[in-house]
């Protein structure tokens, strides 16, 4: 804090018995190169000093175990990648063996035979022995077993460590000193009353003391509860001082009305009725766009919920009060239907639409270019080429990005900037994002969800095969197809440049063409490696039914709109992610026709693998396999936001503890509409603890 002489900002190599060398491996092992870093390492678990086990009772089921006996003898045994230390530890009910492979001379000398030591480590069978390799060892005395506390922290630790003495256990002598030397006011408290007291959460200080150096098990997991709330909190707060300062102080451009280009587009060109979950979004965002407030705000729906029209009919509500939109798609392929789709719906309507893509070429982008400053181009519709610096609108009014939930906070400021007064955002998601993933990595977003489908859709079918039943799914196709229908077949080509992806494609294409040969039936065929003219031509003919079979990677996998498609077929689908298989199975089930999903799969599989497929034969629900997806895998990344810290959580996890993520949202919503500006005494430590975090990440301002 200022003021105060931060003691915990002190380097790591001043702590007593750290020094020079040692701080350099904590750096480079660790990432710990001050005070306050080794505070915040959390140990793994804690052993009970007082248990030490004996010999005889190992089992195949040990796990972890601490026995207290003599060196009996230690040798060097094998030779160069082979050699090893071992030695000899008995207590009095049996022998040990232990192992090193890594450090060896050091500890080595380390070892004295006669000696009594306390060892430690995990029990594994070599050859029907029972051994330990790489142990902690420190020498045995009385202290060890009547310490103050007797439930002693081990840490994440590394070979490299293990092999310098520095172990999960000798760690703990750092952080001893480190807790010894701390007083309260190092650590003053920072959460209000009116957050402790309701949830009864540990002071600051004490939890700290206690992660390390606990009383007992039931106070270890309290303590790391409290600074797990904490980090959730602290991070809920930031995100809604964003969320309030944008609408108290941001200034957008006012939408103020429905125009005469809307309602005739509504009125006559409309292709079907809009769902209640769409006109509800819709007003959601005519609301906000009329604020006078700058609108950012996230669009989530399912495959198919029909995000498209919302985000048309919410550019012409920009287009009519005088403003230029743009809508950014994230690949050509789906740029290019956009572009196809929009500029028909509108052929009648005075708007002027163009397309921007990497392969723009040159001439006709520099006509983009200078229209676009000059007002007469309405919407621009492209991929990421319309970040690049050079595209620069007279008035843009809005901006939405299609299909692209990976997109951070640091992408959505290259928006902000193309605009003098920044223009209205809408980000709309592929597939439905977990809540806890909005909650973090959009918590400074408002949010729209569209949860109903159009109606007259049929669930699709979505089943699991074998590959050795390949010939009866090409079959299944050949009868859909002659009731009319089309079909995909999707290879996996997770790297475009992989050359054997890229084979087995090939591969693949020639066997859907025995089985489906011409003149009967038509291929098309669409890849990363083919130009974009060639792409689009296959697409294209693809949709207008010219051929009745895609084959295809990947690139189809987000939003393309092909409703007489009612089979997918994903070979190789073990190899997918569950938010990819939802996504493409998403290209079918677009129109009335009931639509099948057809995973084929290698026999070998391994239990996530399994899981997925199960996962996916058991629901549509995109929604329920986003949590899922996110249990297996994990949060990933979203562009920007690694470097932004919205997901960097040191110890809590927003899949293991979402309920403290959800009480945590909930508090520092109550806290801010009591408090907006962190005003009252109550909270001062809260509002000094967030200024000084300021400043580290580039986009946090608090007022
Ligand atoms: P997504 O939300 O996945 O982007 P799309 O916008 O591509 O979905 O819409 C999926 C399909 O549903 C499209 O063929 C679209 O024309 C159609 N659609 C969208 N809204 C409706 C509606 N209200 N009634 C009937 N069909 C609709
Ligand atoms: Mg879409």
């Amino acid at each position: 804090m200022k003021g105060t002489v931060d003691i915990l900002a002190n380097p790591i190599e001043y702590l007593k018995g750290v020094g020079p060398q040692r701080a350099d491996l904590l750096k480079k092992e660790l990432n710990i190169f001050t005070f306050k870093d080794l505070l915040e390492l959390v140990p793994n678990r804690h052993i009970d000093k007082t248990k030490v086990n004996l010999v005889r009772d190992i089992t195949p089921q040990t796990d972890f175990i601490q026995i207290a006996g003599v060196l009996k003898s230690s040798g060097l045994m094998g030779e160069k990648r082979g050699k090893r230390l071992v030695a000899e530890i008995k207590d009095a009910t049996g022998t040990l063996e232990l192992v090193w492979f890594q450090g060896i001379t050091y500890i080595q000398k380390m070892l004295t035979v006669g000696q009594t030591y306390l060892v430690y480590g995990k029990v594994t069978f070599f050859q029907g022995q029972p051994q330990i390799t790489h142990p902690e060892m420190e020498v045995y005395n009385r202290e060890n077993k009547e310490g103050k506390s007797t439930l002693e922290p081990v840490y994440p630790s590394t070979e490299k460590l293990k092999s310098r003495g520095m172990g999960g256990r000798q760690i703990g002598h750092f952080t001893e000193t480190l807790i010894k030397l701390l007083q309260e006011n190092n650590i003053p408290e920072i959460l209000p009353e009116s957050v402790l007291q309701p949830l009864q959460l540990m002071p600051r200080f004490k939890a700290f003391v206690n992660v390390h150096f606990p009383s007992d098990p039931e106070t270890s997991q309290q303590a790391i509860n409290r600074l797990k709330f904490e980090e959730f909190f602290i991070a809920q707060i930031r995100m809604g001082l964003l969320r309030q300062q944008r609408h108290r102080y941001s200034k957008g451009v006012v939408f103020s009305q429905v125009g005469e280009i809307f309602n005739r587009f509504y009125e006559q060109y409309l292709p079907f009725e809009l769902t209640g979950a769409q006109k509800r979004v819709i007003k959601e965002i005519r609301r906000d766009t009329g604020t006078g407030k700058q609108m950012n705000r996230l669009l989530q729906g399912d495959v198919g919920s029909g995000k498209t029209i919302v985000a048309l009919l919410v550019l012409l509500l920009a287009i009519d009060n005088g403003y230029q939109g743009c809508l950014m798609a994230p690949t050509e392929i789906l740029t290019q239907q956009h572009f196809n789709s929009i500029t028909n719906l509108l052929k009648d309507l005075p708007v002027n639409v163009r397309m921007l893509t990497g392969s723009t070429k040159i001439r006709e982008r520099k006509e983009i270019l200078q229209q676009l400053e000059e007002g007469t181009i309405h919407f621009l519709i492209g991929t990421h080429a319309l970040l690049e610096d050079p595209v620069k609108f007279k008035n843009l009014g809005l901006a939405i990005v299609d299909e692209q939930h990976r997109f951070g906070v640091a992408q959505r400021a290259r928006l902000w900037k193309k605009a003098t007064v920044p223009p209205h955002i809408l980000v709309m998601t592929a597939t439905p994002i977990p809540r806890t993933l909005a909650m973090t990595a959009y918590g400074d977003l408002d949010t729209s969800i569209i949860d109903e489908l159009p109606p007259n859709r049929k669930p699709i079918l979505t089943v699991h095969r074998y590959e050795t039943v390949r010939s009866q799914v090409m079959d299944f196709i050949k009868a859909e197809i002659t009731k009319g229908r089309q079909a995909y077949i999707i290879f996996p080509l997770i790297e475009e440049s992989e050359k054997l992806d890229y084979e087995n494609l090939m591969k693949g294409y020639e066997n859907v063409q025995a089985y489906f040969p011409e003149p009967k039936y038509w291929i098309s065929m669409v890849h990363g490696r083919q130009t974009n003219e060639v792409r689009t031509t296959n697409m294209q003919r693809f949709k207008t039914g010219d051929t009745q079979i895609m084959v295809g990677t990947t690139v189809i996998e987000v939003g393309v709109d092909v409703p007489n498609a009612s089979v997918m077929v994903i070979e190789s689908a073990e190899k997918f992610g569950l938010s990819q298989l939802h996504q493409l199975r998403g290209r079918v089930g677009r129109g009335s026709e009931k639509s099948f999903c057809i995973l084929l799969s290698g026999s070998k599989l391994n239990n996530e693998a399994r899981e997925r497929l199960k996962i996916m034969c058991a629901t549509n629900d995109g929604f329920k396999i986003a949590e899922k997806d996110l249990e297996l895998r994990g949060p990933g990344d979203i562009e920007g936001t690694r470097q932004s810290g919205a997901l960097n959580f040191k110890l809590a996890s927003i899949v293991q503890d979402r309920k403290w993520l959800e009480i945590a949202r909930e508090m520092a919503e109550r806290l801010l509409d009591d408090d907006p500006d962190l005003a009252s005494a109550t909270n001062l430590q809260l509002k000094n603890y967030l200024q000084a975090l300021q400043g580290k990440t580039a986009w946090s301002k608090i007022s």
